[in-house]
């Protein structure tokens, strides 16, 4: 896709799942590709066979890759993060918000040190990393992206998850304000809002033929998504061709977002 050839890339929470797969499609694309993992390089293991695979043509020609910790609800890990990743790369370009957790419980028996965990791996995270890319932004004469991986709970209210559903719903403000406060430094800021996913923060349906089924039942187009087609839509929103788009949040949710109830007339 149009300017991402080159481009230095931080994708949080790439272990596994959308992080995985929008770091992988970066090295497709021939950027050099920042993988953060929350605790053992282990875990990043396996994207990081993958993203060597994914642009090992291209590697002759410089591109590089690196495994990053940190954890992205502590500020001092996110500091070191983007510290780091400006002096290994040279520069930061692109920026994906992407770590996320969930707990379940009812609202009114969450305890509060659950809450704060969501909100603080997923909305604070979310900031630290922002406010710390920005302030390297600032000093680059190109600028730069960022991508926040929002949910269809930015919108759809989540009964059961309280944390997470108010994390999402602050993240579409999240992605607005820092979008305008930067728009004239030729800062973007957008995000995406997938629909049920295959990955292993689902893993309570997507091995389960019931549980997938009925899930699926939901969704207007039939069936979950998958990791690669949220990754297709973070390349394009940082690429050339989305040089315009900014403050807006895309759902790649196979229709969640339609009020799939509506589909048979049931109001006159
Ligand atoms: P996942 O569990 O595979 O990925 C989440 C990643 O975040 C993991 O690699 C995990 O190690 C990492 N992480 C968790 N806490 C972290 C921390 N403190 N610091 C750094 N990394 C941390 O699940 P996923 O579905 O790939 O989730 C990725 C994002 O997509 C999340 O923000 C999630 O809310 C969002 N999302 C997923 C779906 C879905 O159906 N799968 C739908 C909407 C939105």
């Amino acid at each position: 896709m149009k300017g991402l050839k080159g481009k230095n890339v931080l994708v949080t929470g790439a272990s596994s799942g959308i992080g995985q797969a929008i770091a992988v499609r970066f090295a497709q694309e021939g950027a050099n590709v920042a993988i953060n993992y929350r605790k053992s390089p282990e875990d990043a293991k396996e994207t990081e066979e993958m993203v060597e695979n994914a642009c090992g043509e291209i590697r002759g020609c410089g591109v590089e890759n690196i495994l990053i910790q940190a954890d992205v609800s502590k500020e001092e890990d996110v500091v070191k993060m983007v510290a780091t990743v400006v002096e290994k790369f040279g520069s930061l370009d692109i920026l994906i918000n992407n770590a996320g957790i969930q707990t379940e419980g009812a609202a009114h028996e969450i305890k509060i040190e659950d809450f704060d965990k969501v909100i603080s791996v997923n909305l604070r995270g979310a900031y630290i990393c922002a406010r710390e890319a920005i302030k390297h932004f600032l000093s680059c004469p190109d600028s730069g992206v960022i991508i926040n991986i929002s949910s269809v709970h930015e919108v759809i209210p989540k009964p059961q998850y309280i944390a997470y559903s108010v994390s999402k719903g602050g993240m579409e403000n999240l992605t607005r304000s820092l979008a305008l406060e930067y728009a004239s430094h030729n800062i973007r800021v957008n995000a995406i809002a997938p629909g049920a996913t295959i990955t292993p923060i689902n893993k309570s349906w997507i091995n389960d033929p019931k549980g997938k089924a009925e899930v699926e039942s939901n969704i207007p187009m039939g069936r979950a998504g998958t990791s690669e087609e949220m990754a297709a839509a973070v390349a394009f929103l940082c690429s050339d061709e989305a040089a315009y788009i900014t403050g807006q949040t895309l759902f790649i949710d196979g229709g969640l977002t339609l009020y799939p109830s509506f589909r048979e007339p049931w109001s006159s």
